[in-house]
């Protein structure tokens, strides 16, 4: 598993990230969503918010969070 380190959404933004992934916990369902990053407050870590959100096809409670950069090294296809 390469998990990616915690940062805030400042960091983020700084990195040049406008927008998070939002990823099923769940990864048989493998559902995500895009979701505009500008709402959330600088010092808000990406992990803080994840056991907010809940799945919207399967139900999971909680979600994986990443920063969606514009140029990704690898895609996911
Ligand atoms: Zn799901």
């Amino acid at each position: 598993m390469n998990h990616p380190p915690k940062i805030t959404f400042a960091q983020m933004r700084a990195s040049g990230a406008r927008e998070i992934l939002i990823y099923c916990r769940d990864h048989r369902c493998g559902h995500h969503v895009e979701s505009d990053a500008d709402g959330w407050p600088d010092d808000v870590r990406l992990s803080d918010i994840e056991p907010r959100f809940t799945c919207q096809r399967c139900g999971q409670r909680g979600a994986e969070i990443r920063p969606k950069f514009s140029e990704a090294p690898m895609g996911t296809g």
